[in-house]
C-alpha cells in the first residue's frame, strides 16, 4: 500500500458584522476533479523537496486560494484516510495548521479549486464533505478557544 502525506490549512479570518461584533468565517474550498469540500493543502515534497511540513501548508493555501495566512498552531491529530488511485491503494495523512488570515484575495485561487469560499463556523462542518476533515474542525475549533 502506498502512503502519501500532506499539509494544510485551517484558515479564519475576523469578521466584523453589525454592532461592531466579530464572527470568524473559515476558508474552505471545492476540489476542481473529485469535487469535494476541503481545506487546501497538498503533498509535502511533490514540489520542493525537503520542503517542511509547515512551509508545504502556507504555500498550498496561497496556490489554491489565494490566501496568505500565519500559522497559529500544528494541530495535534492528522487527518487520515484510504483511497483507490487507478487500482493502487492508497493511505494518505494529512497535517493541519490552524492559521490567520493575513493578507490576498479569494478571487485569485488557481485552477485545483473549482470555488473558494469564506463560511461562518456554524456553516463549515455541513459544507465539508469528509468525515476526517470535520475532525480537524473540531480540534481546530477548541485551540481557538484558547485564543478568545
Ligand atoms: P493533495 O491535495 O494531498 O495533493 P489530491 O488533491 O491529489 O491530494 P485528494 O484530495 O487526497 O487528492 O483526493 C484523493 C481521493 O481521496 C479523492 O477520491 C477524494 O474524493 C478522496 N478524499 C479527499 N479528501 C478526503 C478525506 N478527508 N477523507 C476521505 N477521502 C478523501
Amino acid at each position: 500500500m502506498t502512503r502519501e502525506f500532506s499539509a494544510g490549512g485551517i484558515v479564519f479570518k475576523k469578521q466584523r458584522i453589525i454592532n461592531n461584533k466579530q464572527k470568524l468565517v473559515w476558508l474552505v474550498a471545492q476540489h476542481s476533479q473529485h469535487k469535494g469540500w476541503v481545506f487546501p493543502k497538498g503533498l509535502i515534497g511533490d514540489h520542493i523537496k525537503g520542503e517542511s511540513s509547515s512551509d508545504t501548508a502556507l504555500r498550498e493555501v496561497e496556490e489554491e486560494t489565494g490566501v496568505k495566512g500565519r500559522i497559529l498552531e500544528k494541530l495535534k491529530k492528522p487527518a487520515t484516510y484510504f483511497y483507490i488511485w487507478q487500482g493502487d491503494k492508497r493511505f494518505k495523512t494529512v497535517y493541519y495548521f490552524l492559521m490567520e488570515y493575513e493578507s490576498g484575495d479569494i478571487e485569485k485561487h488557481d485552477f485545483e479549486m473549482s470555488a473558494v469560499e469564506w463560511l461562518l463556523t456554524e456553516e463549515v462542518e455541513k459544507r465539508l464533505s469528509y468525515k476526517s476533515d470535520k475532525l480537524a474542525f473540531q480540534e481546530a475549533l477548541k485551540i481557538m478557544k484558547n485564543y478568545e
